[in-house]
C-alpha cells in the first residue's frame, strides 16, 4: 500500500485593533456588541464616488508583524483590487495586496510536543480590507434562534414568508484593516498548524495588534491540505478548509481532511480542488464550492490609491519598537533568571504576564520564587476570578512583600496563600493584612518552647509511647501544638524545639 505524506500550508486572517478603518475613518467596533450597520462611513458601504485613503496604524501594525516573522519588507507597496461580487462585499471589489505585499520569505520556529523545534516558512504578509458579515437565518434558526441582542427576532419572523431564507448583513466589518499572513507548505499535519496557528496568535498578541479573539472572528484560521506519496516531490491537489472557530478545529478539521484524501486516493478517486467547511457536531468537512483560481479575481492595481513607500527610517523605526518577542523572553527567563524551561514558557505565554514577573523581579523579588507563586496561587486565583493579569489588584510589589515575610518567619507558607487570596480580592497590602487578622506566626522561642514543655507533661502517656519507639507519634505532638497556636507556630522552629524536647525526655526522663 502506498504510503502519504500531508502537505499543510496555512492562511491567517487577522483584523488589526486599530481606531479606524483601513481606507475611511468609521470605527472599528466589537462586532460582537456593536449594534450592526452604526460603524459605517460612506466609503465602506460603497458609496459611489468615495475615495479611500490608507490608514498609516494600520500599516504600521502590520510592519511589526512581518518584521516579528523575519519577512523582507516590500518598500514599495502597491495595493490591488481583487474584483468579486458577494453581499458582505458593498463594493464589488476587496483592496488587496497582490504583486508586491508588504512582507515576503519570513519564518518562524514552532516547538512541538515532542520537543523537536522546526522552521516554517512565511510565504507573504499583506494588508487588506475585511469584508461585512452575514447572518443567514437558517443558521441562526440551527443554533437556537436569532440573539435578541443585533436583531429583534419579532421583526425577522413578521417579515419571514413561511419556509423562505433571511440573511442579514452587517457592515460594521467592512473595510476593518486585515492582515493576511500565508505560510510555505512545510506543514505535515494537524498538530503542527495548531502549534502553528498559536504561535502567530500569541506573537499577535505580543505586538498588541490583535486581541486573538477566535470566537468573536478577529483571528481566522485557513488551512490548505493536500497528500502525496512519500518520496514525491510534486505537490497532490489541494483543499481549503473554511470556518475553522478553535485551535481544536484546526487540528481536528485538518486531521479529518488528510485521512478522507488518503482514502479517496487510496480507493482510486481523485481529490478535487475546492472549498471546504468543518462540521464541528459530525467532526466532519464537507464541500462548499470549487475553489476559484487568481485569474477569477481580475486582479490589477488600484487606481484610487498611490503606491504606498515605506522609508528606511520608517523600518528602522518599526524594528526599534518591536516588543522582546516569546522566544526572547523565555530564553532569557532560563538563562538571566535560572528558571526551568517549562515555568518560563508558562511565563512568557503572555506578553502581560511576563511583564509582571519583570516588575515583581526589579522590586526585589527571588525569580524562583516569584515563579512559584505566579504559576501556583496567583494563576489558581485568577482562574478562580476569570480576570487576566492586567486586571487584578496584586501588584508584583505587593507578591514580593508577601513572600518577603515568609522568608523571614512572620507567617508560614499556608499563611501566606490565605493572606494572598485575600490581597486577591481586598487590594490590601500583605502586612497590613497580617496584623488585622492577628496572622502573624509565632516565632518567640521562648513561648514555643514552653508550650512545648506543656503539651509533653499534659500527655505522659503518650511521651512514653514515643520513646518507646512509636516514633509516628511525633506528628501527633506537632499536631497538638499548630492547634493550640492556631497554625500561627513557626513549623521549623516547632520542629527543632520539639525534637529537642524528646531526646531531653527521653535521657532525663519525667522532669
Ligand atoms: P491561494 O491564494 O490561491 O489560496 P496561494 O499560492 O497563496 O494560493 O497558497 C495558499 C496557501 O496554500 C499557502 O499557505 C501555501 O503554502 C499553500 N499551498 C499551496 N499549494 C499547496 C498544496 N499543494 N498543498 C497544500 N498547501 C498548499
Ligand atoms: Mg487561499
Amino acid at each position: 500500500m502506498i504510503q502519504y505524506e500531508a502537505i499543510i500550508g496555512l492562511e491567517i486572517h487577522a483584523e488589526l485593533m486599530t481606531a479606524s478603518k483601513m481606507f475611511c475613518a468609521a470605527p472599528v467596533v466589537d462586532s460582537v456588541t456593536a449594534a450592526p450597520n452604526t460603524a459605517v462611513h460612506p466609503l465602506c458601504l460603497g458609496m459611489p464616488g468615495t475615495l479611500p485613503v490608507i490608514n498609516k496604524q494600520a500599516v504600521d501594525y502590520a510592519l511589526r508583524v512581518a518584521l516579528a516573522l523575519n519577512c523582507e519588507i516590500n518598500q514599495h507597496n502597491i495595493f490591488a483590487r481583487k474584483n468579486y461580487f458577494y453581499p458582505d462585499l458593498p463594493k464589488g471589489y476587496q483592496i488587496s495586496q497582490y504583486e508586491e505585499p508588504l512582507g515576503v520569505n519570513g519564518w518562524l520556529d514552532i516547538d512541538l510536543e515532542d520537543g523537536r523545534q522546526k522552521r516554517i516558512g512565511i510565504r507573504r504578509v499583506h494588508m487588506e480590507e475585511d469584508t461585512g458579515k452575514l447572518t443567514h437565518q437558517d443558521e441562526d434558526a440551527a443554533a437556537g434562534g436569532l440573539s435578541g441582542k443585533r436583531v429583534s427576532g419579532e421583526r425577522v419572523s413578521d417579515e419571514r414568508v413561511s419556509g423562505e431564507r433571511v440573511s442579514l448583513v452587517d457592515y460594521n466589518r467592512a473595510g476593518v484593516p486585515l492582515l493576511e499572513i500565508v505560510s510555505e507548505p512545510d506543514i505535515h499535519s494537524g498538530e503542527e498548524a495548531r502549534v502553528y496557528a498559536m504561535k502567530i496568535r500569541q506573537i499577535l498578541r505580543y505586538l498588541g495588534v490583535n486581541s486573538g479573539d477566535m470566537e468573536k472572528g478577529v483571528l481566522r484560521v485557513e488551512p490548505n491540505i493536500s497528500i502525496r506519496p512519500v518520496g514525491s516531490s510534486a505537490f497532490g491537489t489541494r483543499t481549503e478548509l473554511k470556518n475553522l472557530n478553535s485551535f481544536k478545529a484546526l487540528a481536528d478539521g485538518t486531521a479529518f481532511e488528510i485521512e478522507r484524501q488518503i482514502q479517496r486516493l487510496t480507493a482510486g478517486d481523485l481529490v478535487i480542488q475546492e472549498t471546504r467547511g468543518w462540521n464541528e457536531h459530525k467532526k466532519r468537512t464537507f464541500s462548499q464550492r470549487r475553489k476559484e483560481e487568481a485569474e477569477d479575481y481580475r486582479y490589477f492595481p488600484e487606481p484610487d490609491l498611490p503606491p504606498l513607500f515605506i522609508s528606511d527610517e520608517w523600518i528602522a523605526e518599526s524594528r526599534a519598537a518591536l516588543p522582546e518577542l516569546p522566544d526572547a523572553r523565555m530564553a532569557r527567563y532560563v538563562n538571566e533568571l535560572g528558571l526551568p524551561p517549562y515555568e518560563a514558557g508558562l511565563l512568557a505565554e503572555e506578553r502581560a504576564v511576563g511583564e509582571w514577573l519583570d516588575t515583581a523581579v526589579a522590586a526585589g523579588g527571588h525569580p524562583q520564587s516569584l515563579s512559584k507563586w505566579m504559576l501556583n496561587e496567583l494563576f489558581r486565583l485568577m482562574n478562580e476570578h476569570k480576570l487576566g493579569i492586567s486586571e487584578i489588584q496584586v501588584t508584583p510589589a505587593g507578591l514580593v512583600e508577601l513572600i518577603a515575610l515568609v522568608d523571614k518567619g512572620t507567617i508560614n507558607n499556608n499563611t501566606a496563600k490565605d493572606v494572598l487570596a485575600e490581597m486577591f480580592t481586598s487590594g490590601l497590602a500583605a502586612p497590613a493584612i497580617v496584623q488585622a487578622r492577628g496572622w502573624a506566626q509565632i516565632s518567640d522561642e521562648q513561648a514555643i518552647a514552653a508550650l512545648i514543655s506543656q503539651v509533653l507533661l499534659n500527655n505522659p502517656e503518650m511521651v512514653t509511647r514515643y520513646t518507646n519507639g512509636e516514633e509516628k507519634l511525633r506528628g501527633w505532638f506537632v499536631g497538638q501544638i499548630m492547634g493550640q497556636t492556631k497554625g500561627k507556630a513557626n513549623p521549623s522552629l516547632v520542629n527543632q524545639l520539639l525534637t529537642q524536647k524528646l531526646a531531653e525526655w527521653k535521657t532525663n526522663g519525667y522532669p
